[in-house]
């Protein structure tokens, strides 16, 4: 297996090309500067891994000027990180919040016109900001500018994205291969979620979804102490996140030998999955990838039985843009990673999802997955 591990300088060059896009993009907006407070943004942008608890307890603020040096905004407990990870930002250390700071700050940085994550800025946060700048700064909502830039990924990070992916799948061979009658789902999962933080990974990329028997009829399960016995169905969701980059994949596994019912809704998940990787190439709209899987399961009188979209972006998020949806009319382009994962629930019975990764290609789609436990039909 590669190493993991990317170096400093590898990651400076990744940031500091973003910084120089979000720049330009800033003066073709006639913004002085925008500030970042989505964390994956903030990561993408600067390198900084420390993660929010929550939209009110940030551990810090980008301000990118629209020339010059980027500045990491947060308080003393991520001083020393900030100053480590955040190469070429200059950290300043907010002691009296946000507000204040930014009042010293930005007359000495020239700036009128300030752009701010609107889908990711609390309303009272923005009133305090009104407050402090007014008759200085003018606050500018924006929204998905870094997000935009995100949908697509660099070599780099697809290369980052497949080791995530290779990480995950062994775990997930490694954790199925256990798998018994008489355990439970939460065994399960804490033996998933374990390995995860022994093989390197950061954490989970969500909270892993173990579900037994008829609890496979809920697409995002909660595992429970339900116990596994034989002849039942075992769905397992699962992603990490290495380096920044998420993973996320399912397998529905039989423990015993699989009854028809089983292999043949199995069949037509994995039939639609194939089907929507077939159309998957730049250019393709997103609607129609996810109507080439649910016209399957139409044909197979499952269509009602398939509720959620066929799949969503991948990367520094693990639900990002674009998303396979019946009502997204925008294409794909190179580079984009996105998840296909078709699904059939059943009440009373549970439920079946297969869920791969691809990369986005000019002529084509790229798998990141090699496992094919439970593919192979
Ligand atoms: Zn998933
Ligand atoms: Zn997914």
């Amino acid at each position: 297996m590669n190493c993991p591990c990317i170096s400093f300088s590898q990651k400076l060059i990744m940031t500091g090309k973003r910084i120089l896009q979000l720049q330009a993009s800033l003066r073709g907006r006639n913004l002085d500067a925008i500030l970042i407070t989505e964390p994956a943004n903030r990561r993408y942008l600067s390198g900084y891994t420390a993660a929010d608890h929550g939209i009110q307890e940030s551990s810090g603020v980008l301000l990118i000027p629209k020339n010059g040096r980027p500045h990491l905004l947060t308080d003393s407990r991520f001083e020393l990180q900030a100053q480590e990870e955040a190469q070429g930002f200059k950290v300043e250390l907010y002691r009296k919040g946000l507000a204040a700071l930014l009042k010293t700050l930005l007359p000495d940085l020239g700036v009128r016109r300030l752009g701010f994550e609107s889908h990711y800025f609390l309303h009272a946060a923005v009133g305090r900001l009104e407050k402090a700048l007014a008759g200085t700064t003018e606050l500018v909502p924006l929204t998905g500018l870094v997000e935009r830039m995100r949908e697509v990924k660099s070599e780099e990070e697809i290369s980052l994205i497949r080791q995530s992916v290779r990480l995950n799948e062994r775990i997930f061979q490694q954790v199925s291969g256990t798998v018994a009658p008489g355990m439970t789902e939460i065994e399960v999962a804490l033996a998933i979620e374990r390995a995860m933080r022994e093989n390197g990974a950061e954490r989970p990329s969500f909270d892993t979804i173990v579900a037994f028997g008829s609890n496979a009829v809920k697409p995002h399960a909660v595992p429970t102490d339900r116990i596994l016995r034989e002849g039942e169905i075992v769905l397992i969701d699962m992603g990490l996140i290495l380096n920044g980059y998420c993973s996320d994949m399912t397998r529905t596994l039989f423990v015993g030998k699989p009854d028809s019912i089983f292999l043949e809704r199995l069949r037509a998940v994995r039939k639609a999955q194939l089907a929507a990787v077939k159309v998957i190439r730049a250019g393709a709209v997103c609607r129609e990838v996810d109507q080439a899987a649910r016209q399957v399961l139409n044909k197979e009188g499952m269509g009602k039985a398939f509720g959620h979209s066929l799949g969503h972006g991948v990367g520094l998020a693990v639900h990002e843009a674009p998303s396979l949806n019946p009502r997204n009319r925008k294409q794909l382009r190179a580079g984009m990673i996105v998840t296909i994962e078709p699904g059939v629930y059943f009440p009373g019975w549970g439920g079946i999802r297969l869920e791969n990764m691809a990369v986005v290609r000019e002529d084509g789609c790229e798998l990141l997955n090699e496992d094919s436990t439970g593919l192979d039909l």
